[in-house]
């Protein structure tokens, strides 16, 4: 059972280490995702409250314009009065107020206003077209006073009879967000965007040039931001077919979407290393515990069966492979508790070689010990029940317990001992037939104590038979005889059956 539980219990712990990496990738998505969140939320108010600054000077501009008599001022006091509320910052790019025929007429960096008409510009035709229009993002231009890359906002000049009266602009340098973006470490495959809601990338961190202006209002990642305010969700850029986790928002109430997009490999990546460490290391302790305890169990299998072979050594004659003393006790013992719960006889015949010095002295020790084999092959030879117990019990001496035999039952199996004896021969010496023979002694007695000095006392009165066998002429059984009884008749429990 421990064995079978060490085998298993590997792959509980490999059940929590999966539970425990499980949780750690989780953790790891749960960190980025935040990561991003908090990013996010960053830019987006920065953004956002730039923009708002911008749009009050474009309000405040177009408020202005409408004061009376501003026509008519001259040219460096309209300035002052269209500007009075404007704010200046180091990423505004320009900011300008053009008539309703596209002409600057008022420049706030410049005195007299830089010339140029702007009737042409897509914000200026946007809002010459429709009147309801409040803030305008337009798409990235190229300005045509600094020849840099702005982003155009603009609020329409309405006059009081509600037609078109121009436009006033302010732009934001590009520059502003890559300078915004350019602090940020995003892994390599990592980046922020920033679209503007037709679908047109107006910035990208890392920075390249080919990516501005692009449109991807097609693509699903696209779509997936258009869906929500704000959310996250996990899709292979068409851009390069990476796979990233986007985290999206929009800025404000403004038509610009912004996003912290993380490459999901990148995510994992530690984790996955730490993955690696931990799940092999757990597999090869795993595997080694079982591996062990296998071995384990086999060398105790092992172990077990050689314990049961020493004991069945150990209760084994090695001569002649019959049981041995220590066997026939216990299996006496055993005969004699079965005996007495069965109210059954128990007999008991003892055997000796006859005159079997004299085999030892004349053919040898060897040829002896052949003797013994063949008295043990033919003592095997006369029992026939399964319960009846062949034993040698010493030297050229054996016993045959016999549980549920009456006297007369045991007499015949003597009689079948004598009669196999007789026929015993040993091939190679010149010991033939009938030239062995044995003195057998008997004793019968129905058990009814549970005493196990009784059954020294059964094998006493087989060996007093065995002895009156012996003095009678040998190559005889006798049985056990009424002095017998005699001498145990103190315990009356136990019955001595039959006499010589
Ligand atoms: P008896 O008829 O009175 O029994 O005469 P015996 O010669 O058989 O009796 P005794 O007890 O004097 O001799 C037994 C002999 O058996 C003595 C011993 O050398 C021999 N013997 C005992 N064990 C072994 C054995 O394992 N192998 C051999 N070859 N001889 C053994
Ligand atoms: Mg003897
Ligand atoms: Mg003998």
């Amino acid at each position: 059972m421990w064995i079978a539980l060490s085998v298993v219990a590997p792959f509980g712990m490999l059940a929590v280490s999966g539970f425990m990496l499980f949780d750690l990738r989780q953790d790891a998505w749960e960190r980025a995702e935040q990561t991003s969140k908090n990013l996010l939320q960053v830019l987006e108010r920065d953004i956002a409250r730039n923009v708002e600054m911008y749009d009050l000077s474009l309000q405040s501009a177009v408020e202005n314009s409408r004061a009376p008599g501003v026509a008519e001022v001259d040219a460096k006091l309209r300035q002052l009065i269209l500007f009075d509320r404007a704010a200046t910052a180091r990423d505004m790019g320009v900011m300008l107020v053009i008539d309703e025929r596209g002409d600057i007429v008022a420049d706030l960096d410049a005195m007299p206003p830089r010339g140029g008409n702007y009737a042409d510009r897509e914000y200026f035709q946007v809002h010459k077209s429709r009147a309801g229009l409040s803030l305008y993002v337009g798409r990235p231009i190229v300005s045509r006073l600094t020849g840099e890359r702005m982003l155009p906002f603009s609020r329409r000049i309405s006059k009081s009879d509600g037609t078109f009266g121009g436009v006033v602009l302010g732009s934001v340098k590009l520059s502003y967000f890559t300078n915004l973006f350019r602090q940020l470490d995003l892994g390599r495959d990592g980046a922020i965007n920033l679209y503007l809601d037709d679908g047109t990338r107006l910035m990208r961190h890392p920075f390249n040039e080919a990516d501005i202006g692009v449109n991807i209002a097609v693509s699903p990642t696209f779509r997936g931001f258009l869906r929500e305010h704000s959310g996250s969700f996990i899709q292979t850029s068409v851009r390069d077919g990476v796979e990233r986790h986007y985290t999206f928002t929009r800025i404000g109430s403004l038509p610009l979407i912004l996003n912290v997009a993380l490459a999901t490999n990148e995510i994992e990546a530690e984790w996955r290393a730490k993955a690696i460490v931990i799940g092999s290391m757990v597999l090869v302790l795993c595997g080694l515990t079982v591996v062990l305890s296998l071995l384990f169990g086999r060398e105790l299998r092992r172990r077990e069966a050689m314990e049961a072979e020493l004991e069945r050594l150990s209760q084994t004659d090695a001569l002649t492979g019959l049981p041995n003393r220590r066997a026939f006790d216990t299996a006496g013992s055993r005969a004699w508790e079965q005996g007495r719960r069965d109210y059954a006889p128990l007999s008991l015949l003892i055997i000796d070689a006859d005159h079997f010095k004299r085999f030892n002295d004349r053919y040898g020790h060897q040829v002896g010990d052949e003797v013994l084999k063949g008295l043990a092959r033919c003592l095997s030879a006369s029992v026939h029940r399964p319960n009846d117990l062949v034993c040698r019990v010493g030297g050229e001496e054996f016993a045959i317990l016999m549980p549920d035999t009456d006297q007369a039952g045991a007499l015949r199996i003597a009689e079948k001992a004598h009669a196999e004896i007789a026929t015993l021969s040993i091939g190679s010496t010149g010991i033939g037939a009938g030239a062995i023979t044995v003195s057998i002694g008997l004793a019968v007695v129905i058990p009814s104590e549970a005493d196990s000095t009784s059954m020294m006392a059964l094998y006493r009165f087989a060996d007093a038979a065995l002895y009156e066998a012996k003095t009678g002429g040998r190559n005889q059984t006798r049985c056990a005889r009424s002095q017998g009884i005699a001498a145990v008749s103190q315990k009356p429990q136990l019955l001595i059956v039959g006499s010589a």
